[in-house]
């Protein structure tokens, strides 16, 4: 039989995916298949287009190559625009030639808007979709000063990003009263641009542009309908889009009211022969602006050539999550609370710059939206929550207030159901997920290959990942010890990259051993390498993008977005002036002061800019940073030994201090926590520690790798009888070995329990030196002892480190973002049953 013919125009995102699904199919052996771009490169990730002015060429964004095409047995036309689709022949046509069709699928996307004000046609007034407009802005950049956007959407601000990086000063200018109209509310709007604009790009809301003329300092002038005027050398359009439907219209072909192809559930045209996939598509009045719904229609049309009954096109979520010029923002579902009867949570914090909005059902049962800026680590949980219908917990805002300690409280990958969409992109759920695995995937790339989850905007790249850990584990599989997507290596590895080759920055790191730009689980870890290897400052301008907010601000963020501040007390000793100073400090903020279980003393309730302050009074009265907030040696608790005790038979407050001046300061894949008892009574509880050090008649037995906290385990005894020099060097090798092999964010006990061949071979390498380390990591220790620095004190002398916590000294009247206050036991405390506001 004559195969017949089918024509792709448009090879945009859309059409290329098509062809991917289509091709392998057994229907597609019964086409010949044409596909006409006009543009003259092949598909590319226009999603990821900005990383072109990061340097990114067309290859790296390329989707295909010319000769995955002819492998297909698929014929491409590129630079060939189809200028008419002739219905009643049914052939489509070019300026190259005619061609005739058995089907058409138009996949010809959108076009962006550009506002019909006066002027908008003139050189240097652009737009922003393509290759080749990203070439034309950075060609009107050359040597210019400043850019303005029209449009504070999510391509707006992309744009902006975008001229930032060319060098240019650049504006925003929006006409709704708040940046993202359509994804955020008031508050989420008004505190993106606060961010927006301390990252230095200018926003300007509530402005009509009404004409663009000549400018008399730059290239253009911008005049707005309040008698105000902008000058700018260039202006890029970015006020929506619309969708690329001039073939179908002037075909005759179904067009909606405002515009867009029309499609019933199988993409079908009102032409049968015809159909339309993608931004150009309006099903059901709606056009999908965003690539996934554009796959899904993708891959119902592939399966509806198949002759599959079953598929259809079902609407799309269009949540969003997005890092936007370096800041977070969140939409999902219904963010507005558009819902009858819907209910809002709501908790706004200013000083920390984050702000988070849950819409729920009446019963409050359900999650229908919400709104995150400033923080999104709560976005992968949310979206299940509310994409799966999930029961929310009995106390939801819990899923947006900040957390001590680990981030929001996540979803668990087993607690979501078979149904759960993973990735939105490429429509994945967790049952694909696990089909993958059951039928061979072992790793998380082979799981990405076959199901293609986490390729497209990547945004679920942290869930997928547990999920394919967690159901690889239940079937027994060895998980990939790949920190993420973004090195293909542990974080063994990535030490022994750091510090092999003298690499001080993630930039470097990324650029020589990784790929794209890193993210939540690469950045902080490697922030801790860099710190343990080189030790420079926590807030050093290269460094602070990598911190978890803790690390930022030096400082433990408290449930309402306070801070607590812990400075060190070796050994928990501690002078009465020292004492008295504390109270006094408390007292002169209002702090609530509690004694933790290490022995310090905790001083909560402070705000951001009170923070530099305390912090200088402490210091001078002789304290130091505690690193209570960092993944780092916390305390070194101990009993009163010998010097008080009648039992004790050495001076564990001695030793206590002794490691914990030494130690203080090393940086760790997690927490360490010490503790010297003084003899065998173990008063100082030393067993449930990283480090347990216990006096002998003849020295100090040492114990290793043990913890307290939600999986306790008890240490193991490491050595017995240890004399003071001989318990530090091998203090010293465990945890350099520790440091330097142990996985992110794994304390020393489940390290221990990974490693192969457990104790004995931990004992061989550090007490038999079996590799030959040990010099190497006592040396390694020597030099960290040797770069220490309180990061409190250097913070608060380096104006420009200073700066982070004074950018809100200038709004003195927000210092105490929250409002809400109570006394309990005489101290002021959060008053929680008013911190979270229900309407
Ligand atoms: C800067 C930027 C950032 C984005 N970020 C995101 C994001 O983070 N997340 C997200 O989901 N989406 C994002 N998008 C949107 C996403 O890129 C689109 O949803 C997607 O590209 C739509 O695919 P499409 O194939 O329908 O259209 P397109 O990718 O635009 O492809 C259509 C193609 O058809 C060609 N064409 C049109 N008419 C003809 C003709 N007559 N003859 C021949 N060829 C023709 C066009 O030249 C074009 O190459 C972003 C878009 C941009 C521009
Ligand atoms: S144990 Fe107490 S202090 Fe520690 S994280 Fe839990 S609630 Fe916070
Ligand atoms: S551990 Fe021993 S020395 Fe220390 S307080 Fe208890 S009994 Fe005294």
């Amino acid at each position: 039989m004559a195969k017949q013919t089918l024509i792709v125009i448009g090879n945009g995102m859309v059409g290329h995916h098509f062809l991917e699904q289509f091709a392998d199919t057994p229907a597609a052996a019964d086409y010949d298949v044409h596909v006409f771009g006009e543009e003259p490169l092949i598909a590319y990730d226009r999603v990821h287009l900005s990383e072109y002015f990061g340097g990114s060429s067309h290859a790296d964004l390329a989707l295909g190559t010319a000769e995955d095409y002819a492998a297909k047995g698929l014929t491409l036309h590129l630079d060939e625009q189809v200028t008419e689709l002739d219905r009643d022949n049914r052939k489509v046509i070019t300026p190259k030639g005619e061609y005739e069709y058995d089907a058409v699928v138009l996949a010809t996307g959108s076009y962006p808007f550009v506002p019909p004000i006066d002027g908008h046609d003139q050189a240097h007034c652009l737009v922003y979709r393509t290759l080749a407009d990203l070439d034309a802005i950075r060609a009107s950049a050359e040597g210019r000063k400043t850019g303005v956007v029209v449009g504070g959407g999510l391509l707006g601000l992309e744009a902006a990003n975008a001229l930032k990086s060319l060098g240019l000063e650049a504006h925003v200018v929006e006409f709704a009263p708040r940046l993202m109209p359509v994804q955020l509310d008031a508050d989420g709007g008004a505190l993106l641009k606060r961010k927006i604009e301390e990252l230095g790009v200018q926003v300007h809301t509530e402005k009509a542009t009404t004409a663009i003329v000549p400018g008399e300092e730059a290239r253009l002038r911008m005049n707005f309908s309040d008698e105000s005027h902008l000058e700018t050398d260039l202006i890029v359009f970015s006020a929506g889009i619309r969708p690329q439907d001039t073939l179908a219209r002037s075909s005759g072909l179904e067009i909606g009211e405002r515009g867009g192809i029309v499609i019933d559930d199988q993409c079908t045209t009102s032409d049968p022969q015809v159909f339309a996939i993608g931004e150009c598509a309006l099903w059901d009045n709606r056009i999908f602006g965003l690539v996934a719904p554009g796959y899904t229609m993708a891959r119902t049309l592939a399966a509806r050539l198949n002759q599959d009954a079953e598929a259809g096109f079902s609407g799309a979520d269009m949540s969003t999550k997005l890092k936007l010029l370096g800041v977070d923002v969140g939409s999902i579902g219904d963010a507005h609370g558009a819902t009858p009867g819907a209910r809002n949570i709501r908790f706004n914090d200013e000083q920390a710059g984050t702000y988070g909005r849950l819409v729920i059902s009446e019963d409050g049962k359900k999650l229908l939206g919400a709104i995150l800026v400033g923080d999104n680590g709560p976005y992968d949980t949310l979206l299940q929550y509310a994409l799966n219908g999930i029961d929310l917990p009995a106390n939801p805002e819990s899923l947006i207030l900040p957390v001590s300690e680990g981030g929001a409280p996540a979803l668990g990958p087993d607690a979501l159901p078979e149904t759960a969409s993973i990735c939105s992109c490429h429509n994945v759920s967790k049952g694909d997920i696990c089909g993958a695995i059951d039928a061979g995937c072992t790793d998380l790339g082979a799981v990405k290959g076959e199901t293609k989850a986490s390729t497209g905007c990547g945004g679920c790249a942290a869930l997928l990942k547990s999920v394919v850990d967690s159901e690889l584990e239940k079937r027994g599989v060895e998980v990939s010890k790949d920190i993420c997507e973004h090195f293909p290596y542990s974080r063994q590895e990535l030490f022994h990259l750091v510090k092999v080759n003298g690499i001080r920055t993630f930039r470097t790191l990324i650029e020589q051993h990784g790929k794209g730009h890193g993210c939540d689980i690469c950045k902080p870890a490697v922030a801790s390498i860099l710190a343990t290897c080189w030790n420079e400052h926590i807030m050093a301008s290269e460094h602070v993008p990598l911190q978890d907010t803790n690390d930022t601000f030096m400082a433990n963020m408290q449930k309402n977005g306070t801070y607590s501040i812990v400075p060190r007390i070796p050994g928990g000793e501690i002078t009465p002036e020292k004492l008295i100073v504390l109270g006094e400090v408390a007292k002169e903020y209002d702090l609530y002061t509690k004694i933790t279980g290490g022995q310090r003393v905790d001083l909560f309730g402070a705000t951001l800019s009170e923070l530099p302050e305390i912090w200088e009074k402490l210091i001078a009265a002789g304290f130091e940073t505690g690193h209570a907030y960092g993944k780092s040696v916390r305390t070194v608790k101990s009993c009163v030994g010998s010097t008080w005790c009648r039992y004790g038979v050495q001076d564990s407050v001695g030793m206590a201090i002794q490691l914990e001046e030494r130690y203080k300061g090393l940086r760790s894949p997690h927490k360490l926590k010490f503790a010297v008892s003084g003899c065998t009574r173990e008063c100082a509880e030393a067993q449930s520690k990283d480090i347990g050090v216990i006096a002998t008649e003849n020295g100090w037995n040492l114990y290793v790798c043990g913890n307290g906290g939600m999986r306790p385990r008890h240490a193991d005894l490491f050595a017995t009888d240890l004399s003071d020099e001989a318990l530090i060097s091998t203090i010293d090798r465990v945890l350099m070995f520790y440091v330097r092999t142990a996985d992110r964010l794994q304390r020393t006990s489940v390290w221990l329990e990974n490693l192969e061949g457990g104790l004995d071979y931990l004992k061989e390498v550090i007490l038999e030196d079996s590799l030959g380390l040990g010099e190497e990591l006592e040396a390694h220790m020597q030099d960290i002892i040797g770069t220490y620095q309180c990061e409190w004190k250097s913070a608060v002398e380096d104006p420009e480190k200073r700066k982070r916590f004074r950018e809100f000294v200038n709004a003195p009247d927000k210092k105490d973002p929250v409002q809400h206050w109570t006394t309990e036991r005489d101290q002021r405390r959060p008053a929680n049953e008013i911190k979270v506001e229900m309407v």
